[in-house]
């Protein structure tokens, strides 16, 4: 093989390690969560993602109360939140809201300041049944993370389908692209967010770019990584910066997170709902949401 051969081909990603939730416990009272980002050996080094809460998957028998978190803010960053099952029910201090169910995502860019609650939709919460989601928060580099706040409901048919070929699966590219085909979600810093459906004995290969931090979450089945490691239900598979190529076998049926996104290399001072770049902006921030400069729910 002459050089010009080999340097075509994309060297492959390093799997850094395998971990599993660092902690489980209810968010409100509506959703129990198992946390992956930051958590047992994950943490920063996955910027520009801050936090992943794997919910549920839960059963919740038919009731009337409105079960999750009431009124809370946001300052610094986004939230995203992916459903697999159930609905969840969305209101803001902007005035945005919405219902986001099975196959949608909700990208809320908290930025300067949003006040929020999150709940079960009231009539899933009267009928019951199984509520399985992820909420991902995404850092904003330094000169945004005071914008306006804005809000993207990307319902299922918004998120492009890509059939991976010979039956393997398919791919929906919720931000980046994948294969030529974008996502729909707007980003404040490079991100490649997918939902991932790999059948049993089945393998495809994703590229993902040199120098973003890269990361795979299984929420159902289990893969083999690279051709060797196995990566199971509930768990996070990290991986080196360097490189581009992962390649993913199936050896149950899959459903799997893949996020890949630029690294923010500004500090980060972190406290609660609240992510700035130093402590001085976090009192403020504190400052701001005590004294209602954040808005409240109508
Ligand atoms: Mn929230």
């Amino acid at each position: 093989m002459n050089h010009h051969t080999m340097s075509a081909v994309a060297a492959t990603k390093d799997l850094v390690g395998v971990y599993q939730a660092g902690s489980q416990h209810m968010v409100g009272d509506g959703f129990p969560v198992r946390n992956m980002i930051p958590g047992a050996g994950v943490d920063e080094q996955l910027s520009p993602f801050l936090l992943l809460d794997y919910l549920g998957p839960e059963q919740f028998p038919p009731t009337n109360r409105r079960l999750g978190v009431g009124e809370h803010p946001h300052r610094g960053f986004e939230t995203v939140t992916i459903m697999y099952h159930g609905k969840v029910a969305h209101r803001d201090s902007t005035g945005s809201g919405g219902v986001i169910g099975p196959g949608d995502v909700q990208w809320m860019t908290a930025a300067s300041g949003i006040v929020h609650e999150e709940l079960h939709e009231k009539e899933f919460a009267e009928q019951g049944g199984l509520l399985e989601g992820i909420q991902l928060w995404v850092n904003l580099p330094k000169a945004f993370k005071m914008s306006a706040p804005r809000y993207q409901t990307l319902v299922n048919d918004d998120i492009p389908t890509v059939d991976l070929g010979g039956g393997a699966g398919r791919l929906r590219v919720i931000a980046g692209e994948f294969r030529g085909i974008k996502g729909p979600a707007k980003t404040f810093s490079p991100v490649h967010l997918y939902d991932l459906r790999l059948k049993a004995g089945h393998h495809t290969e994703l590229s993902l770019p040199e120098g973003f931090n890269s990361a795979i979450f299984v929420l159902h089945g289990q893969v083999a990584v690279n051709g060797s490691q196995a990566v199971k239900e509930a768990e996070i598979a990290l991986f080196g910066q360097r490189g581009e190529r992962v390649s993913l076998a199936a050896t149950n049926d899959a459903i799997i997170l893949v996020l890949s996104g630029e690294p923010i290399s500004e500090p980060i001072a972190r406290y609660g709902p609240f992510v700035m770049n130093t402590r001085d902006e976090i009192i403020q921030a504190v400052e701001d949401y005590q004294a209602g400069r954040m808005g409240h729910l109508s």
